[in-house]
């Protein structure tokens, strides 16, 4: 019984690493890898298992959480009112179940409803002062967005100044979106200039607006509908939603003129119908409807639960399918040396959007759908993300279609053995896995992605060397693995687009301080396969030196109880590889640290075998400098509250772990008195 829950926690704990992983694919870097299809069905997934296993449900959970935290580059705006998502329904039988419940919580007071598109763009907060346009935000992750204010002042349909009197500061929110038109433009130029397209008009309004180049966002054709308010101050609120669409129309803003005040649910599902049909002769992307209760006297009556507002509903258009012939299946390299397969299709027009790839995902779902080169296919455009192959059109077979083997089309016959498509290293696979991999840290296609791991605050810490200028980097050939950086003198960063003498000498001045990190972070940093924070740290407790970790045998490796086979073996595959080895030789030769300058014995130490979790604002170090201290005197830092935790270390404006820790009896301390238990209370 322990077991199997034991094991339902790790499914659970993977499947949120895995939603994550896509939600900052999504939204922070605008380029996701599956469909939206794809990933409703992980959230659902992860949704029903922690309603059947509420003790494995963390605050922290993506079905608790919007979107990701704001990237900190374009600076960050903390939302006065949080920046909510929608609970989704996709067909009739689930909004009159969503409705029933609402209309129950309401105990039958009547309500209109205001239809309107869910417009395929993204969110934007704009705050006016006296009429002007003063702050344009980003939802983020629905507490703080991202500052993109130079950017909307560049979207023509913007009002920058109101134009009759308005409220002395009040919030607009809306949709930032592309047309269909200028999303075909963008990726048109995209095609010519040889850059990567974007997926869909969502993405491409993302990656427009988060720019740190506000020249770039005004080549691009973007448009907002205003939809909300968010707060007002120096006018009385309208009392409905209608009304204050109105109120934005007066004011100046765009606002969708296909939008409806209808009066009951049915008449919610005849425009739903309706829109099923017609979506095709929108001139922008949506993906549903929205339906919102009219009364803002209702919806403050309703509230919201969790991520939601309880009085607004998303209603999803069905995906969109074709079919076409899939010529053939290509191998690339993912960012972080997965061998995807991808299939090459006859361009085809799905849903106004011309497609000529699709994601395969990987061999067995190859074979479980029985999906050979030269297939008429069936392609699925769902969410309106990256097209997935669903199935083959089996009538159309004509038996001269091709079984698609992976390691046939990595087979290299010089070598005599499969190899990586972009630098010919050997192909890794574990026993039981289904994706196969590069070996080679530094094989080209995962270089940009290698370089911003390592340089990441939990890797390396190299602040300011983020996705741009690690791709500066790499465009300037400055830069070819990571060992390169160490290199780097300051004259020739000084010398790269948008740099200068100031923030070359910090950038060098950051990657200097970054030789002397943690064994456990250097371990992290250099990306060996399936090793993350928390796995460094427990080979840090067994190993002192990189060269002790190169040298441990697959046996020793098991022979440790936290290191299970996966791992070992994942470890013995990264040092067998010469280029690896020669990687490590550089970094050395450079001046990185790699062996523990205090060899790790937790028994004796001031916190030896205690447990962590840190919570709200430190005054005397930051978090991470803490945790590194709490970890260096034997101590371990955990970010949730568990029946494990030893202390909670509560600092200034604290979070909800304050109230998990008193559920759980688990003892608290000030900062200070965590200063004295590591023996640094003379700092005070
Ligand atoms: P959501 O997109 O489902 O709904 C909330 C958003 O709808 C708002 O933030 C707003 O931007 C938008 N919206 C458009 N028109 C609106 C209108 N008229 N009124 C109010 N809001 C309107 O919420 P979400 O939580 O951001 O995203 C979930 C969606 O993103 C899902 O469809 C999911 O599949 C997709 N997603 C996909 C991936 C992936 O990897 N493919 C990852 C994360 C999220």
């Amino acid at each position: 019984m322990q077991n199997s829950l034991e094991n339902i926690k790790t499914s659970i704990e993977n499947l949120k690493a895995e939603i994550n992983r896509h939600n900052a694919l999504y939204y922070g870097k605008d380029a996701p890898e599956i469909s939206d299809a794809q990933y409703d069905k992980l959230v659902r997934t992860l949704r029903e298992m922690e309603e059947q296993y509420p003790q494995f449900l963390t605050s922290d959970s993506p079905t608790q959480r919007v979107g990701t935290s704001p990237a900190t580059a374009l600076g960050i705006v903390d939302h006065p009112v949080p920046m909510l998502s929608l609970a989704d329904v996709g067909n009739n039988e689930e909004l009159q179940t969503w409705f029933n419940r609402v209309d129950k919580l309401l105990n039958g007071q009547k309500c209109q409803w205001v239809c309107e598109h869910k417009i395929d763009g993204l969110a934007v907060a704009l705050t006016y002062i006296d009429g002007k346009l003063a702050i344009a935000a980003t939802r983020g992750d629905g507490e703080r967005g991202e500052n993109i204010t130079q950017n909307v002042r560049t979207i023509r349909s913007i009002p920058l100044t109101l134009n009759i009197k308005s409220p002395s500061r009040f919030e607009v929110r809306g949709e930032i979106y592309l047309p269909k038109s200028g999303f075909e433009k963008v990726n048109e130029e995209r095609a010519a200039e040889g850059l990567p397209l974007f997926a869909n008009p969502r993405n491409a309004a993302a990656g427009s607006v988060r720019q740190l180049d506000s020249r770039i966002t005004a080549k691009r054709p973007l448009d907002m509908y205003a939809y909300t308010l968010g707060y007002a101050e120096g006018i009385a609120f309208p009392e409905n939603h209608w009304e204050i669409l109105d109120l934005f129309q007066s004011l100046g803003f765009r606002v969708n003129p296909n939008n409806r005040l209808v009066e009951n649910i049915d008449e919610v599902e005849a425009f739903y119908r309706h829109w099923v049909e017609h979506r095709e002769s929108l001139p922008f992307e949506a993906d549903g409807i929205v339906a919102k209760i009219n009364s803002l006297y209702l919806q403050t009556q309703l509230g919201s639960i969790g991520r939601e507002p309880r009085w607004a509903i998303a209603y999803k258009f069905p995906p969109i399918e074709g079919t076409t012939l899939l010529t053939e299946i290509k191998i690339s390299v993912g960012r972080t040396g997965t061998l995807n397969p991808v299939a090459v299709l006859i361009p085809v027009s799905i849903g106004g959007v011309t497609i000529s790839s699709a994601a395969m995902h990987n061999q067995d779902d190859i074979r479980r759908k029985d999906i050979r080169e030269g297939d008429t296919v069936v392609i699925r455009r769902a969410g309106d993300v990256i097209p997935e192959v669903v199935s083959p059109v089996l009538s159309k077979r004509t038996e001269s279609e091709k079984e698609f083997s992976l390691l046939e089309k990595l087979f290299d016959k010089e070598k005599g053995r499969p190899a990586c498509p972009s630098c010919g290293s050997e192909v890794f696979h574990g026993e039981g896995e289904v994706m196969y991999y590069c070996t080679n840290a530094a094989c080209p296609a995962q270089l940009q992605e290698h370089l911003q791991h390592f340089a990441s605050r939990a890797a390396m810490d190299i602040r300011g060397l983020g996705e741009s200028l690690a791709a500066a980097l790499l465009k300037a050939g400055l830069v070819k693995d990571v060992a390169d950086l160490y290199a780097l003198k300051t004259e020739e960063v000084a010398n790269m687009e948008r740099m200068g003498e100031k923030s070359a000498a910090k950038l060098i001045d950051q990657i200097e301080k970054s030789k002397s990190r943690p064994l456990a972070r250097i371990i992290f940093a250099i990306g060996i396969r399936h090793i993350g924070e928390e796995m460094a740290e427990r080979l840090v407790k067994r190993f002192n030196s990189i060269d002790e970790l190169s040298e441990a045998s697959y046996d020793t490796l098991t022979g440790v109880s936290t290191i299970g086979p996966k791992i070992a073996e994942s470890i013995v595959a990264f040092f067998k590889l010469e280029q690896n080895r020669q990687l490590i030789g550089r970094l050395k030769i450079a001046g990185v640290q790699f062996t523990q300058a205090v060899p790790f014995k937790s028994e004796g130490l001031p916190l030896g075998g205690m447990e962590f979790v840190i919570t709200g604002k430190l005054q005397f170090f930051s978090r991470e400098e803490t945790e590194e201290k709490i970890k260096a005197l034997g101590g371990s830092a955990k970010s949730d509250v568990t029946k494990k935790t030893n202390y909670l270390v509560v600092g200034e404006d604290p979070g909800s772990k304050v109230a998990r820790a008193q559920a759980l009896g688990i003892k608290q301390l000030n900062e200070g008195e965590l200063l004295k238990m590591m023996g640094l209370n003379k700092l005070q």
